[in-house]
């Protein structure tokens, strides 16, 4: 898809977050001056330290805050209220105990318009629509079991089919991974990756694992320590977007990708903070230069 000015799904235009009129009084921005393009399809992951404000990030993202300066624009719409387009999960799956699994993946249809009008009427397509997700993450079978009754990645699953369940254009994920084991957790990366690429859904995904990050998403936004913090750098991932997470590390910008991301955890988001990232972030391809150095039959590998 060409980079064009219409093509841009998500645009954020010198977006700054004060929490209040003291703060926004003193010129102390959670975040500030994110100028962002994001295109339809596009997973985008963010990283940072704790504190920079990947929440302050998503909550903008999904309306639930609007910006003290600047303004956003998401499907061609000016961002004015919580948005219906956008399905949320979280670290803590939040299931509600007294509700069997497919209800409690039918719960946001019960809520949010259309569909909310329409739920007694067509409750069997809807619960149709749950059973088929919850069998496209390896729960069938499970459909009518409680919450206790399911493991912490299973909880976490359910958590997922609820957010794509009103088949958002937008997923939002805050660490959803953050708290399964690493086996858990490649399982369920790559039920979302099957998942995403089949609907073509915008992702803002939250982590702070750097190989979830390279493995999964297309661009990584890496975030400035905050107070005053920034979007810093867009790194591109130029890896083939099939990737497999049991191959990936055998590609030769698997590392040089992972190294920037430490790098810039490690050492260079603190030199950025209060403000000190550039206003217009580079985007950068680490990865690029491994493949001009790797040997020509790995190049050829890697680009296939
Ligand atoms: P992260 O998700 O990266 O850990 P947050 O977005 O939660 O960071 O926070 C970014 C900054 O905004 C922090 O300095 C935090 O203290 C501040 N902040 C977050 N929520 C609020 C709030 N409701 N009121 C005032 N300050 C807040």
């Amino acid at each position: 898809m060409q980079d064009t000015q219409d093509a841009h799904f998500v645009d954020f235009r010198d977006v700054w977050l004060a929490y209040n009129d003291e703060l926004l009084a003193q010129n102390h921005f959670a975040v500030e001056a994110i100028d962002l393009k994001v295109r339809e399809g596009e997973f985008i992951a963010i990283v940072g330290p704790s504190g920079c404000g990947k929440s302050t990030f998503m909550k903008l993202t999904t309306g639930l805050k609007m910006p003290s300066k600047g303004r956003i624009m998401i499907d061609g719409q000016p961002v004015t209220g919580p948005l219906k387009i956008s399905g949320m999960a979280f670290q803590a799956p939040s299931l509600l105990p007294w509700r069997t699994t497919v209800d409690n993946v039918l719960l946001p249809l019960e809520i949010v318009e259309p569909f909310r009008s329409q739920f007694k009427s067509k409750r069997k397509e809807f619960e149709e629509r749950a059973r088929k997700l919850l069998q496209k993450v390896g729960l069938g079978g499970y459909e009518d079991k409680f919450p206790w009754q399911l493991s912490g990645g299973m909880q976490q699953r359910v958590s997922i089919c609820r957010a794509l369940i009103h088949e958002p254009k937008m997923l939002l994920l805050d660490e959803p991974f953050g708290a399964l084991d690493a086996l858990t957790r490649g399982t369920i990366q790559d039920e979302l990756l099957a998942i995403v690429r089949e609907t073509h859904q915008t992702v803002f995904m939250i982590t702070h694992d750097v190989d979830e990050a390279v493995l999964l998403a297309d661009k990584i936004l890496l975030m400035s320590n905050g107070p005053q913090a920034r979007v810093a750098e867009i790194v591109r991932n130029t890896m083939p977007r099939d990737r497999q997470r049991a191959t990936v590390h055998h590609d030769p910008q698997y590392y040089p990708l992972r190294n920037h991301l430490v790098d810039f955890l490690v050492a260079r988001s603190k030199d950025l903070s209060h403000g000190k990232a550039p206003a217009h972030p580079p985007t950068v391809e680490p990865g690029r230069g491994a493949l001009a150095d790797a040997p020509a039959s790995v190049t050829l590998k890697a680009v296939a």
